[in-house]
């Protein structure tokens, strides 16, 4: 195989300022390609260890900056998280794949370097972007920041997946549930539905006399028949399955009253488990991998169809099927050819 040099990289990027910006780190390994991975997700876990396993003289650095996901053990209990990761911090630097934890606030593509919130500014010959989703604008009269952080989405974050946990724990007996699904969904309805059957258990085992009303705005039957079937007759049947026809769209929201307007009139919740529409992680809409969709359009190598020499892999890729095991592929994908 040919060696991924830095040399070889540059003229592949042609970035002549990149060659400039990274002349410090190129001190510290002569001859070898400085690739920086952002998100130590399953997409850049993978990703960084088939570049580490193609050529071991690449330098290869994950950018991550919740600390929590690289840690197998302890985990934070609870049913509203991702699966635990399978490689921890330990493992990398066994494997000597870098790790810096910051949050990237943006990337210079120009002069070949990644901004960090700490003020660091990291150079790079190559850059994978792997940041994950986060939410999309929503058009909701009274549903600002107040209320995404009454009621949260715990999807993907560990204090929200707590919070919502604790919220549930203190509710009312008689109390009502409620859990919010966008119209266009993000991930597989086998998940959605997954987060409807875990609601719908707790409240059975925590609060027998509660409710769960299930506000569904997707415009097929497809979660709502999943979660029939992975619930069972007995939770499905106590579970209020409002469809788009049926009032399942939010109108607005009044989080401090504790209510949700519906085209089918205005409902009492005393948790809610709110999942927004989502898009790519920020940095890639930041660095202009996104289009008007939010995802990031994408060939199967991860290549962008907007910026050249930019790679974007896992759930930020726009049209795929987002899970683990699809995130991974894309990351081993995107590694076989920029080492090819
Ligand atoms: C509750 C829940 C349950 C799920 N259950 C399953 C399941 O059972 N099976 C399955 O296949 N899939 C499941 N998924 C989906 C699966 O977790 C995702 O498809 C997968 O994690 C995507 O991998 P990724 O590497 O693309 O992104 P992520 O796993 O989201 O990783 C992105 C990483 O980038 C980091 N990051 C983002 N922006 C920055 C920045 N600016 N600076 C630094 N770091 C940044 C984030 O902190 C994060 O660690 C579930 C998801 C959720 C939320």
């Amino acid at each position: 195989m040919t060696p991924v040099t830095r040399r070889r990289f540059l003229m592949q990027t042609g970035s002549a300022a990149a060659a400039l910006a990274a002349g410090g780190i190129a001190a510290r390994r002569a001859d070898a390609a400085r690739i920086l991975v952002l998100g130590a997700g399953p997409a850049g876990i993978a990703a960084a260890q088939a570049l580490r396993a193609a050529d071991p003289r690449l330098s290869v650095t994950l950018v991550e900056r919740d600390p929590a996901r690289l840690a197998r053990s302890p985990r934070p209990a609870g049913p509203f998280l991702p699966p635990a990761p399978t490689v921890d911090a330990a493992d990398l630097a066994a494997q000597e794949i870098g790790l810096l934890v910051d949050d990237v606030a943006g990337v210079d593509w120009q002069a070949g370097r990644l901004e960090l919130f700490s003020g660091r500014r990291e150079a790079f010959d190559r850059l994978v972007m792997a940041p994950g989703t986060a939410p999309a604008e929503e058009r909701i009269e009274g549903h600002g920041a107040r209320a995404r952080h009454a009621w949260p989405a715990a999807w993907g974050s560990a204090a929200e997946a707590r919070r919502l946990a604790a919220q549930i724990a203190a509710m009312p007996d008689g109390g009502r549930l409620v859990l919010r699904l966008p119209a266009v969904l993000a991930h597989d309805p086998a998940l959605v539905a997954a987060r409807a059957a875990s609601l719908a258990a707790m409240l059975a085992r925590q609060h027998p006399a509660a409710n769960l009303t299930v506000l569904d705005a997707t415009l097929d039957g497809t979660v709502r028949q999943s979660f029939a079937v992975r619930a069972g007759d007995a939770l499905a049947g106590r579970t209020d399955w409002r469809g788009s026809g049926e009032g399942g769209t939010v109108l607005w929201t009044d989080a401090d009253a504790g209510e949700i307007g519906t085209s089918a009139g205005t409902l009492h919740a005393d948790v809610v488990n709110f999942l927004p529409a989502l898009g790519a992680g920020t940095a890639a809409r930041l660095a202009g991998l996104a289009d008007a969709s939010l995802w990031c359009p994408v060939d199967a190598a991860g290549r962008s169809a907007l910026r050249e020499g930019a790679v974007v892999i896992g759930d930020a890729r726009k049209g795929v099927l987002r899970g683990t095991a699809s995130a991974a592929e894309a990351g081993r994908s995107a590694a076989a050819a920029i080492a090819a």
